[in-house]
């Protein structure tokens, strides 16, 4: 009997590493995940960023390109492949990095979504043992994940900056922790005394410690931003939430999205 061809709803990606113009300005290749919480064509539910807070409601990642079509199914495919397949995505990621067009080049760890579970995280860190002659570097907001599994004994290929804006941004120490806050306006940053990472993407994990990022100027996020830093904005919805808990309570179903998708209880959120 002839076997009938089926086409799977998330074809495996040609690469799946990427490079916009302003990446390739800088070495810089890409790995992406779709932001925060959503649904796969197949009705499977998800959220790759379990530690998000406010940055949610102004995210880059949830606008523009970013939401065309044949953007929203590669990241998709990018994150059905790792939750399908998790040990074949790494075989996958840590193969395609010996290609020539990665020489000494380095891979910037999701420009949308977080390290969204334990075994995934792991997954990275033994990526970046196995391929010593590149760096790769993450913003997160898993802070807790990270203080378990990285701190004790990261990679030394790998490089990190902590993100505010996220539920976990009372366990960052500035004085300590290398991190990055973004700001209304460039002026906003010089005036804290932080550094700009504008001119290259690279300075939030090589530059000083303390990143200042200026906002994205889309109207209606400078709107809700109304000329508040990341850090600060979140530090007063973490105490409205604690004088109200209810009310600062996530989004209906969101834990359950979260849990559906990684596989994981209790989500961070
Ligand atoms: S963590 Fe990053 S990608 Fe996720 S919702 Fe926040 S800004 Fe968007």
């Amino acid at each position: 009997m002839p076997e009938t061809a089926v086409t799977p709803p998330f074809p495996r990606p040609g690469w799946l590493l990427t490079q916009n113009r302003e990446m390739k300005a800088i070495g810089v290749w890409n790995w992406t995940l779709p932001a925060w919480a959503g649904r796969l064509s197949d009705g499977r539910t998800y959220n790759t960023c379990p530690s998000a807070g406010i940055c949610r409601h102004v995210c880059y990642a949830r606008n523009g390109t970013y939401l065309w079509p044949t953007a929203r199914r590669r990241h998709h495919a990018n994150l059905a492949f790792v939750l399908d397949d998790l040990a074949g995505w790494e075989d996958a990621m840590t193969a395609e990095l010996g290609a020539r067009r990665y020489h000494s080049a380095w891979i910037r760890v999701h420009d949308s979504g977080d390290f969204f579970t334990d075994d995934y995280l792991r997954a990275w860190l033994r990526i970046c043992r196995a391929r010593p002659g590149h760096t790769f570097y993450a913003y997160t907001k898993e802070v807790t994940r990270f203080r378990r599994l990285v701190e004790p004994n990261p990679p030394p290929n790998l490089r990190w900056v902590y993100s505010y804006g996220g539920t976990q941004d009372h366990l960052l120490d500035p004085a300590v922790d290398r991190v990055a806050d973004v700001f209304p306006d460039e002026a906003a940053i010089a005036a804290a005394g932080w550094s700009s990472q504008e001119a290259s993407d690279l300075l939030a994990v090589i530059g000083p410690r303390l990143v200042g990022i200026p906002a994205n100027r889309i109207p209606r996020y400078l709107r809700t931003l109304a000329g508040r830093r990341f850090s600060h904005w979140q530090a007063d919805e973490d105490t409205h939430r604690h004088a109200h808990p209810a009310r600062g309570a996530a989004p209906a179903g969101t834990a359950k999205r979260a849990a559906t998708a990684t596989g994981e209880t209790g989500a961070a959120r």
